[in-house]
């Protein structure tokens, strides 16, 4: 049988399953066993616009223009970025556009060539 984890608020060892839920009798603390197993696994599988999963050093052009926040710069669709970097949050691509410099992209917006 697998170890349960400490209770995130208390670190108390004495937690139990509740059905889906992990419950912490000593603060009385509830959260989600499944939430805990995804954070456990680590890596996430990020895919493009139409499913190809994407990987750490992928090429992928730009399907829809976007606005880059915070200047008049747009990347045009059809722009090839190279060399992507998946991270984490919503815009879950860490990549270097020509002519733009660094920016992050959402996994939606970006098709792997
Ligand atoms: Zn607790």
């Amino acid at each position: 049988m697998s170890t349960l984890p400490p209770c995130p608020k208390c670190n108390s060892e004495f937690t139990y399953e509740d059905g889906q839920q992990l419950v912490c009798p000593e603060c009385a603390h509830e959260w989600s066993a499944t939430a805990a197993a995804d954070a456990g696994e680590g890596d996430k599988v990020i895919k493009d616009a139409v499913g190809n999963v994407l990987q750490d050093g992928d090429s992928v052009s730009v399907i829809k223009d976007l606005k880059v926040k915070g200047t008049s710069l747009v990347v045009k669709v059809g722009t090839k970025v190279k060399n992507i970097r998946l991270c984490d949050g919503d815009h879950d691509i860490d990549c270097k556009i020509d002519g733009i410099g660094p920016m992050k992209l959402k996994s939606e917006f970006v098709k792997k060539v």
